[in-house]
Order: C-alpha cells, then structure tokens, then sequence
C-alpha cells in the first residue's frame, strides 16, 4: 500500500431518491469487530476520524461483526468527530447475531435498534438493514422486522430501511414483499469485483426503477483480491481463492497491488452510490479514499492498465463466480455450479 496526497474534492452521489448525497467511497466497519483479524481500537477510532474528516460521510456496521464490537469502537471513533452528526449516515442492521443466528422478530428487532444506538452513540440511525436475509424465509422476515422499523421510522429513530445479502434473488424478494416504496437501500456485496459484475448488471437497473440507492459493498471480495489474502472463514470456492492469489501475485510481479486495482476497477465501474470497503487503520483509509477519487476521474492509465489487464486474464476461469448463501430456495441457482448446487440441496 503506498501514500498518495489526496488532491480532489470527495465526489459524491444521490442516495436513492432519498435526498442525501453520499461520498462514493464508504466506511465498512466490520474489520473493527475483528472480523478480518485481530484491531487496535484507538487506532480504529482514529481511522473513521480521518476518514469522515477526508470526506467519507457514509459509515456501516452491523450487532453481528464482533457481536457488537465494531458498532462500539465505529461509536468511539464517531464521537471525535469534527464535523456535525448529521453530515454522516450512520448505518447498521438487524436480524443476524451469529454465525448461524437469525431473529427478524418484531421484539428482537426492537432491542436490536436499541442496543445499536447505545452502542453508537447515537439518538438516530440512517440506515437500519436486514441483515442477510437469505437464511431465514424472507416472506416472514419482512412481515415481522418491517412494521417494528417503520414504528421507529415514525419516530424520528430511523431515517431509511434497506436489506442486505449475497443472492440477488434474496434481495429482489425482500424489496417486493415489503412493497413499494418501503426499502430506500439495497446492500449488495461480492458481486461488483474483479471478477463478478452481476450486481451492475443484473440487480442495479432494478433498483434504479425503483429509485432504490444500490449500496456496493465488498470490492475487495472480503479480502480474496489483497496481497495478504482472504481471512480462515471465507467461504468462496478452492478455485476461486487460488485464482486470486494467481491474481495478486501477477500483479506484485508488476509492482502494482491488487486492493489498489480492485477498489479502482470496482468504482470506477459501478453504477452504485457508494462502495464500501472494510478499513481499520487511517493507513488504509488514505491510501483508498486516493484510489477512489482517481478511480472517480476514470483514471485507468499505466501502469494501473496493465496490472489490470493481467489480474483480469488471470480471473477469467472464474469470471461471475460466487458460493451458495442461506436458504436453498434463496439462492441465485443461475450462478452456482452443479457441484454448489448438489451441496446446498444436501444442507
Ligand atoms: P472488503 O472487500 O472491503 O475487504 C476488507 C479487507 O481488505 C480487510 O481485511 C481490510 O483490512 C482490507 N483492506 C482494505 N483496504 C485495503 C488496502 N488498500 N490494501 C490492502 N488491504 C485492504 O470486505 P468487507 O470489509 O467485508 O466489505 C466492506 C464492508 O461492507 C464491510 O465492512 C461491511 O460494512 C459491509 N458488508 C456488508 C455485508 C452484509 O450486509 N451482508 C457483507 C459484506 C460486507
């Protein structure tokens, strides 16, 4: 990772049609929940200082990354702020709390809003997401943690609902079964990388229609396009992790670091509001935010080009690949092999 002086103005898009304008690269802040390895926390707090101050005005969390953690130290950091709460969007979920621990009721969903305020140390939220829908029926989902969002809603607490996930037929279910005009924002992560676009193509327009502001998340594939490579538990398939470490070397032979490459291709390519890339070090937060507003000015030019050229001949064997998510019948079946296919139907 290199330092590079940030030159440019934070560019920004609309959030949906909600109003809100929203800096193109976000604050992911499930690496300050440990989620990718051990963080120090007063450098964590540092880092979303830094960031909000370089222009980042959009921050997401979740009760599940750390099972609290990140939406602790993500508040310990909000609260050195130097500019006003209200020119950040604060952003978490609810419905997951473990691994394989799911609660979309409307009273755990109540708590779940409660808790992550204390937490935060806020007296609102931006964004309140349902958090990975696809593992639990999401018809029954949506009838339960809705009405108790939209309560909150009312209430000044709540100012969007959005719902998150891998399949894309997950989330296409939530937004309509909650019905029009209920979601404002669609997390999507994975799915916009070096090596998959399906999110661009095949969920954006959709949400477009449907003035729903399409939140990229995971441009760095949860660390699979990084030179130190993905964390234990990730869940994408052998030939993908091998694929991208090939990636990741190529790209060193040439002097150039895949993260560098990814993020760039990634924003420069999308159509969503903003990517949010995982950081917990303001090392990582200038060195991306450089990237991001180059990336902004689509400038892919060498010897950025070539390093890209050759980390994407090296990723086209996996070209759109991804990993079965949840429930069966939540899955995209269209994108997963017949082997992914045969062990989903066996779960
Ligand atoms: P990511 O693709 O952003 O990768 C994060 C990893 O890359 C971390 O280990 C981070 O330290 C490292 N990294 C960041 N910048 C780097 C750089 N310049 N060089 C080298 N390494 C770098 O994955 P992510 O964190 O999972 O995704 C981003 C955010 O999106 C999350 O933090 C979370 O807020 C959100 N998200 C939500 C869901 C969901 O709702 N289901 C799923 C995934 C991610």
């Amino acid at each position: 990772m290199h330092q590079r002086a940030v030159r440019e103005r934070m560019p920004t898009r609309e959030f949906g049609s909600t109003g809100a304008q929203v800096s193109i690269i976000g604050f992911g802040a499930s690496p300050l929940g440990g989620v990718f390895g051990e963080v120090d926390e007063e450098e964590g707090a540092e880092a979303v200082r830094e960031a909000a101050n370089m222009g980042i005005n959009l921050f997401d969390t979740s009760p599940f990354y750390g099972l609290g953690e990140s939406e602790r130290v993500l508040g310990k950091g909000l609260a050195r702020l130097d500019r006003p709460r209200e020119e950040v969007m604060v952003c978490t979920k609810v419905g997951r709390y473990g691994q394989s621990e799911f609660d979309f009721s409307r009273e755990r969903v109540e708590r779940s809003v409660e808790e992550s305020m204390a937490r935060l140390g806020v007296s609102y939220l931006d964004v309140v997401h349902l958090h990975d829908v696809e593992f639990v029926s999401i018809e029954r989902a949506v009838t339960h943690a809705l009405p108790a969002l939209q309560r909150y809603q009312q209430e000044g607490k709540i100012r969007f609902i959005g719902c998150s996930g891998l399949p894309l037929t997950a989330l296409r279910r939530v937004i309509s079964t909650a019905g029009p005009g209920a979601i404002a924002a669609c997390l999507s992560y994975c799915r916009s990388t070096l090596f998959d676009s399906s999110f661009d193509s095949q969920l954006i327009p959709h949400l477009e229609s449907s003035s729903i502001a399409p939140i990229n998340a995971s441009p760095l594939a949860m660390g699979l396009l990084t030179r130190q490579g993905p964390p234990p538990w990730h869940p994408a398939p052998d030939q993908l992790k091998l694929a991208c470490r090939d990636a990741a070397d190529k790209c060193d032979h040439l002097g150039a670091d895949i993260a560098d490459i990814a993020l760039r291709a990634s924003i420069s390519r999308t159509r969503a509001c903003t990517t949010l890339v995982g950081m917990a070090s303001r090392e990582e937060v200038r060195a991306n935010i450089a990237t991001a507003q180059e990336a902004a000015l689509k400038r892919l030019v060498e010897p950025e080009l070539t390093a890209f050229r050759v980390a994407d001949s090296a990723l086209e064997p996996v070209r759109g690949m991804t990993w079965p998510s949840g429930l069966p019948e939540n899955n995209d079946r269209d994108f997963l092999t017949p082997e992914q296919l045969r062990q989903l139907d066996c779960h």
